[in-house]
C-alpha cells in the first residue's frame, strides 16, 4: 500500500439515526439524529453508540461547501461518510463528515468562518 492509499483508505460509513435507539452494546440511548455505526442489510437493532464505535473524538461537519470538504479530507487523517435514510428517495444520503476536531478548527482558521453548532464547543 501507497503512502497516498493509505492516507486515503476509506472507513465504512456510518448512519445518523431518523428514529430513537438503543446502543446494543452499552444500552446508551440514541436520540434521533445521533451518528452512530451499523451494518445495513442486518439487524438495525445492533446499532453501536459513537462511544462504543470508537467515533467520539470525531466532530460532525455538514454537507453543503466543496470547499469544507475539500479541506477537511486534506487536514484530517480519519474522514467518515456520513448518510442518512431518506424516506422521500428510499436510500441512504450523504448529509455529511465525521473529521478530526483540529481540522475544522484548521478550516475556520483558514476561511475565516465559524461554524454554527459545533459539537465540541457545547456544554456536556
Ligand atoms: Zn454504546
Amino acid at each position: 500500500m501507497t503512502e497516498k492509499a493509505k492516507k486515503t483508505a476509506k472507513e465504512p460509513p456510518v448512519y445518523s439515526l431518523i428514529r430513537a435507539s438503543r446502543c446494543y452494546n452499552c444500552d446508551a440511548k440514541q436520540e434521533p439524529g445521533s451518528i452512530v455505526k451499523f451494518t445495513p442489510g442486518t439487524d438495525e437493532r445492533e446499532v453501536r453508540c459513537r462511544k462504543c464505535a470508537q467515533l467520539d473524538e470525531l466532530e460532525f461537519l455538514k454537507s453543503g461547501n466543496a470547499k469544507v470538504t475539500q479541506l477537511a479530507k486534506k487536514y484530517s487523517q480519519r474522514v467518515i461518510v456520513v448518510m442518512q435514510w431518506s424516506e422521500l428517495w428510499k436510500t441512504y444520503e450523504r448529509i455529511g463528515l465525521l473529521v478530526e476536531t483540529e481540522a475544522i478548527d484548521r478550516i475556520e482558521k483558514e476561511l475565516k468562518i465559524q461554524f454554527e453548532n459545533r459539537e465540541s464547543k457545547q456544554p456536556h
